[in-house]
């Protein structure tokens, strides 16, 4: 067998837990993220106390060797802590120190010899350790549902690595210490190496991927009323869309648009107005069930898509006018008046929401000319955008529904 000599690969271990702990801390204050600040501080405590104990361990008396295991113990206790803050647990500080108080317990307590006892003790406070990491990494990776193995796979590796050695050590040669001695050894030294950068590869890869969720949720969310923007509605359609048209299920687009919402700025204020939209955006989604989609696709235009028949979505957006209507609000100024038009629009299965919605707008311009606070549903069903659009192109009315899908883009 090639032969590696141990306090050398201890040592490069070390090094590297250290650099990559300077990496996390520097990363971490640079981007204010508490988790990795916690990692950063393990991996250099925990390079320090492995390299004392490398180059030193021989010389250090009981108490000190004690307390540098205790310091291993708590190292892992605070990688767990931290995958517990990365997605925003709080800290659990006796679950922090109780793998190091267990392990000075039970070096006070139990016998010096044989080893094996205390090894095993050892080697299942750091597979717990890793156990619990990975269960919070487990939970972090549900929410995007995709290649959650890897975040897991890392930390049991670990666990297992540790605790094989010391349940075939024990089961195969219990009298044998220097086969546990030697090549034992070596195999942990490398799987610490191993394990200290593929860890790191990992919180990288988890922190960038939240990062790309936090620009894509900004990007699409209105930031006044918490509602889907434009771009985050449509995205969020065409899914539902998708979805609906392979169960063969038709789909109803709702327009609103509150009435004379310009004469409500112009008496109450600007903010004034701004409180209007939260409240109607709260009447909407409060009249909504939880499989329908709704957003700000405008100033004071509001859409929703649900997915079923037309005239169960006339009843809906009958429902949000009556319900907008009775929660007029009263100013210091006078009675704010909160009605909306709403128009409604149904489609066959896999109709594109750019023609649900210019049919929508078009009833939604009916009800506006006959008198406002009213729902009206489209009369026809646009079949296609293919078929639309060349119906659309010769008439005079084209400019207006054609806005409605310009915006859409
Ligand atoms: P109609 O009944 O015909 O819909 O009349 P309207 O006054 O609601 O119609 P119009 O579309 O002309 O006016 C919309 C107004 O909405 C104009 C704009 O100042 C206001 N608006 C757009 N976005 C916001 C916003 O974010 N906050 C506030 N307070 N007002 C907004
Ligand atoms: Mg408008
Ligand atoms: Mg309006």
């Amino acid at each position: 067998m090639m032969s590696l000599d141990t306090s050398t690969l201890y040592l490069v271990a070390t090094m590297i837990a250290a650099l990559l702990g300077f990496m996390l801390l520097f990363f971490s204050y640079q981007e204010n993220i508490s988790a990795l600040k916690w990692w950063g501080t393990a991996y250099l405590l925990g390079a320090a106390s492995v390299a004392l104990w490398t180059v030193a361990g021989s010389m250090l008396g009981e108490m000190l060797s004690l307390a540098l295991n205790a310091v291993g113990f708590l190292t892992c206790g605070m990688v767990w802590n931290a995958s517990r803050l990365f997605h925003g647990r709080k800290l659990n500080l006796p679950g922090l120190v109780l793998g190091a108080l267990a392990w000075v317990a039970a070096a006070i307590t139990l016998p010096a010899e044989p080893s094996a006892m205390r090894l095993t003790l050892g080697a299942a406070i750091v597979a717990i350790y890793a156990a619990l990491t990975a269960n919070e990494l487990w939970n972090e990776r549900r929410r995007t549902l995709q290649r959650r193995w890897p975040a897991v796979a890392v930390p049991v590796l670990h666990g297992f690595v540790l605790m094989l050695p010391i349940l075939l050590g024990d089961l195969l040669h219990p009298h044998d210490r220097t086969f546990a001695g030697s090549i034992w050894v070596t195999v942990f030294a490398i799987e610490l190496v191993l394990y200290t950068v593929g860890t790191v590869f990992l919180i990288f890869m988890l922190v960038s991927e939240r990062a790309v969720a936090v620009h894509k949720n900004a990007a699409s969310v209105d930031p006044l009323t918490g509602m889907l923007n434009r771009r985050g509605f449509s995205e969020a359609c065409a899914r539902v869309i998708e979805r609906e048209s392979s169960a063969g299920r038709p789909v109803t687009a709702l327009i609103f648009d509150i009435d004379h919402f310009k004469s409500i700025n112009d008496r109450f204020g600007h903010p004034a107005g701004d409180e209007i939209l939260k409240l109607f955006s709260a009447v909407v989604i409060n009249s909504l069930r939880i499989s329908d989609l709704s957003g700000r696709i405008g100033g004071e235009e509001f859409a929703a898509l649900l997915p079923c028949p037309l005239d169960e979505g006339v009843i809906v957006a009958e429902r949000v006018r009556e319900a907008f209507e009775a929660s007029g609000i009263v100013c210091d100024e006078g009675p704010v008046d909160t009605t909306v038009s709403i128009g409604v629009a149904g489609g066959p299965a896999g109709t594109e929401l750019e023609v649900l919605l210019a049919a929508a707008d078009t009833a939604l311009y009916q009800a506006k000319r006959c008198g406002r606070n009213r729902v009206e549903a489209a009369e026809e069903l646009p079949l296609s955008l293919e078929n639309w659009r060349r119906k659309t192109a010769g008439s005079a009315r084209a400019p207006q529904p054609l806005q409605g899908v310009a915006r859409l883009a």
